[in-house]
């Protein structure tokens, strides 16, 4: 079954329940970008991999390669830089809710006005199902995906023709017409 002009595939299971019916029970899926510019990225990518992987009802259905990117605003250090495919029953607030809580755990500490500083880790959501949502503490897609390079460089290895539901493009084609002058390389393929 396709879903929107994405053509992406539904992933469907069903599962027998005790009376003999079969139940229809179909995941969602999201698209995590993940970032990294204080103290081991590498490792800190790993474990929040780790933690995503042991979120109740979540699998990790694909990993980007990584990358190493220039820092945007106030930070230093260059960025390492991923995106994950992930399949979850939880609603995207309730990721949301957990994302922010694996950042809170790996030690992460909001600095009060600063958005741009250094952090041990990063996770947004970049796509939830082709939902558009709006609101003050969830914006999906994720509203500066089609303006970073290190998030449409790992999501183009995954997933090159999702359409942006909201642009109407694909990721590729967002790729394609970026005018960024930020860097990025290469980090450890895939
Ligand atoms: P950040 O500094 O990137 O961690 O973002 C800070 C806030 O952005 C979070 O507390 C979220 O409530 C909000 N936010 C809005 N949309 C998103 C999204 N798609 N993914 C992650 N955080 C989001």
């Amino acid at each position: 079954m396709e879903v929107g002009a994405s053509g992406r595939q539904l992933r469907e299971s069903h599962v027998a329940s005790a009376m003999g019916e079969v139940r229809r029970h179909m995941p969602h899926w999201a698209f995590i970008g993940l970032g990294s510019n204080l103290g081991d990225r590498k490792a800190n990518y790993f474990e929040a991999i780790e933690r995503v992987q042991k979120l109740p009802t979540t699998r990790i259905i694909k990993q980007s390669s990584l990358y190493e990117s220039e820092p945007l605003g106030d930070a230093k250090t260059w960025f390492v830089n991923a995106v994950i495919e992930i399949e979850t029953e939880s609603s995207a607030d309730d990721l949301l809710k957990r994302l922010k809580a694996i950042e809170t755990a790996m030690g992460r500490k909001r600095v009060r006005g600063k958005r741009w500083g250094s952090r041990i880790i990063d996770l947004d959501i970049l796509f939830f199902d082709n939902e558009i949502i709006s609101k003050r503490t969830l914006k999906v897609p994720h509203p500066e995906l089609q303006n970073r390079k290190f998030v449409l460089a790992p999501l183009c290895e995954l997933a090159p023709q999702m359409i942006h539901p909201k642009l109407g493009v694909s990721a590729s084609e967002l790729l394609a017409g970026l005018k960024s002058t930020k860097k990025i390389h290469l980090l450890r393929a895939s």
